[in-house]
Formats: structure tokens, sequence, C-alpha cells
């Protein structure tokens, strides 16, 4: 098949998340660029040079409103977690714009019982899941359904703790999970695979910054008591990170057992940029407790590449350019339908 150009094509997605690195690597690549912006939030975007045009909506959900428009300029959209959060996910699966990645596996992130049925089948170890509470035999965390930044998850290790401090929270009524509380260090780690090389990369790793668990350490365990502190994790931001490099053979391993598994059930599988969030304890076992299959936010710490993309790429490689760079390769390889889904 003969080769097109990537001055025939725009890359387009919506304002916030990742968009700011996702439409400057664009741009690297020699893209046309698009974001799509709610009224009143477009600054960002024109402030700091990365959108060539701007289509504004009412709000994320007014979405499908633009896509005669960006169907019209040859736009291919990348999702990132906002079109998660926002979107109409059902109609987002039909969407006739060309779209970067295999939408199928939206479902699965958004779906939590399929995800952790994904991680497991693919030999990853996750944090057991106690359905019975009579069965804690260890450190636990209760999560709640839909408690954004984790509102009212508690931590006990015996089911009297449990039922008391159930009791204490005024939560009885709530949906909620049991599951094995990690004792190690939370580890990001993201990665892209190409369905052209067929081959998995790691762009780079990042923790995340979250309020007020990450300062709590801060206080003194008897002013901690006396203040009665309930932790929350809301997201704040994210720190940069490198890994022992000892432990890298294995973070390559689990993203490859994600991957070969994702093509066996939802062909062509997983590709582009995907994240694992993992607790790595102290004997270097990764527990994975999410995965997000798609660009994650923790990549905007390495807009000029991580040290891990410095290694491949001898040049600032963001995992927005990573994306760029794929596309751009696939069109003027003449294999632009195996990377849009
Ligand atoms: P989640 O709402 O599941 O994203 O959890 C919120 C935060 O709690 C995460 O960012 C982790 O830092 C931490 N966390 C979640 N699950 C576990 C676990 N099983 N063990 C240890 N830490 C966890």
């Amino acid at each position: 098949m003969t080769g097109g150009n990537v001055k025939d094509y725009s890359i387009a997605t919506i304002g916030s998340h990742t968009a700011l690195q996702i439409l400057h690597g664009a741009k690297q690549e020699g893209f046309r660029t698009i974001a799509v912006c709610e009224k009143g939030k477009e600054v960002p975007y024109v402030s700091y040079r990365v959108a060539d045009e701007i289509l504004t909506v009412d709000s994320f959900a007014d979405f499908f409103d633009v896509e005669d428009e960006l169907i019209k300029k040859n736009a291919i959209v990348i999702p990132h977690g906002s079109f998660i959060s926002y979107l109409d996910l059902k109609r987002f699966k039909k969407l006739r714009a060309m779209h970067y990645g295999n939408k199928n596996v939206l479902d699965w992130e958004s779906d939590k019982g399929k995800q952790r049925e994904w991680l497991k089948n693919a030999g990853l170890l996750l944090p057991k899941i106690f359905k019975d509470p009579e069965t804690i035999d260890r450190p636990v965390i209760i999560k709640f359904d839909g408690a954004a930044g984790g509102h009212g998850y508690f931590l006990v290790q015996t089911p009297e703790d449990f039922w008391k401090r159930l009791k204490e929270t005024g939560n009885e009524n709530r949906k909620y999970i049991i599951q094995e509380y990690i004792i190690g260090v939370p580890l990001y780690i993201h990665y892209f695979y190409s369905v052209l090389t067929e081959e998995l990369e790691i762009m780079g790793f990042d923790k995340r910054y979250e309020s007020n668990v990450d300062s709590i350490g801060r206080i003194a365990a008897k002013d901690q008591m006396n203040l009665k502190i309930e932790t929350s994790y809301d997201i704040i931001g994210n720190i940069p990170l490198v890994i022992r490099e000892s432990l890298l053979p294995k973070a390559f391993e689990l993203g490859q057992r994600v991957v070969d598994y994702s093509k066996e059930v939802t062909p062509p599988g997983l590709y582009g940029p995907f994240c694992l969030e993992t607790i790595v304890t102290p004997e270097g076992e990764f527990f994975v407790f999410e995965i997000s299959a798609r660009i994650v936010a923790g990549t905007n710490v390495h807009i000029s590449g991580s040290p891990y993309a410095k290694f491949r790429y001898r040049e600032p490689m963001s995992t927005g350019r990573r994306i760029a760079r794929e596309l751009k390769n696939a069109i003027e390889s003449g294999r632009i339908k195996e990377v849009l889904g």
C-alpha cells in the first residue's frame, strides 16, 4: 500500500487530562491539531500554543456535536481519562470519526469486575478480595462504590474491627468491597504497545501525590488520633520516578502478559498507551490494583521524555509524542487502518 502524509490529517482530543501533551506531541510530529474545549476553559490550549484550532462545546458530553467537523478535517481522535469520565461510553464506541486504539478495551476499564478478571487471567498478582467480612485475617482496605478520591475508605484487620468501623462511619447501607491492603510503595508503570512493531515499551513511571494521605506522615501518630483524621486519596499531582534497575524485567513481563491476554479476548487487543497501577512490596512483588487502558495523567511528568524514553529514542519522547509517532509511521507506511479502532 502506498504511504500518506501527516499533513493530510489532524489530531484531536478534548481539552483536559493529557491534552496538552497529546497535542504538543502531535505538533512535534508534524500534525495539525484540534482541541475540543468546554466553553470558558480554552485558556491553557491557547496560551501554550498546542492547538491549531479550538472547537468549543458547552460541556464534554456534547462532544458528538463536533463529530462531523472532525470527520471533515480528517481528524484522528485520541482518547484519555476525561473521555471515560465525561462521555457516554456506549455512544463513544459508535464514534464515526477516526479513533486511535481498540474501543472494546474501554469497557474493561470502566467495569472493575471485568478489569479484575482480565488482570487475573493475565496471570498478575492482585490484592485478595474478601467476600465475607468474617474471613478477614490480615490488613484490608474497605472501598465504597463511587467514592471519588477514596472518601470514607478505612483500614481494619479483624472482622470485629470491620463491623465496628462500618457502624461508626454510618456507611452500613453503601456498597463496598473488602480488599487486602498491600503494604508497599505505589508505582505507576506507563507502557506503550505498538501494533506496527509488535513491541512493548516502557515510557516511564510516576507516583501519585494524593491529599491527604501523602501528608499524614508529617503528623505524629498521637496527633492523628486526636484530630480523628479521615484518610482521603484525592489526586493533586504526580511525581516522576525511576525504579531499581533489577525490577525492570518484572515490569516488562507484567505489561507483556496484559497485552498477550488482551489479544486472546478482544483482538487485536490492547495497544497504544496503558498503565498498570501497582503496589510494590519490600520483597519486590508487584500487586496490581488497577489498569488504565489509555494514556494516564502521570505521563504528564515526562513531556521531554523520561530517562527510559531517552535510552530508546535519544530525543524528547513523551507518551503523547509516541502516539503521534505511531500514527505517522502508520500513515507513511500505508498501515493507518491497523491502528484505528
Ligand atoms: P482506588 O480508589 O482503588 O484508586 O484507591 C485509592 C488509593 O488507595 C490508591 O491510589 C492507592 O494508593 C491506595 N490503594 C488502593 N488499593 C490498595 C491496596 N489494595 N493496597 C494498598 N493501597 C491501596
